[in-house]
């Protein structure tokens, strides 16, 4: 995926959080219902939450694709 603010070639690797949130390499080992127009990516609110993402280093910029999640919409 090409950056969409300097158009360099991203690195994909994953968002992934509980306490603290990071974009890792690699896949390491929150009840809330969506209200309208709200998306909820994921909804494990005891355990940590991984989301496939993009980063360009240089933009500061992270792109997260959510298509493969057990979202909800509201
Ligand atoms: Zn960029």
């Amino acid at each position: 995926m090409r950056c969409p603010i300097c158009s360099n070639e991203m690195e994909q690797g994953f968002l992934q959080g509980n306490q603290r949130v990071a974009w890792v390499k690699n896949k390491h080992n929150i009840t809330l219902k969506p209200k309208r127009g709200e998306v909820l990516l994921e909804n494990k609110t005891l355990d940590s939450f991984l989301l496939t993402a993009w980063i360009c280093k240089d933009c500061k910029k992270v792109v997260i694709d959510y298509a493969d999640k057990d979202y909800q919409e509201g």
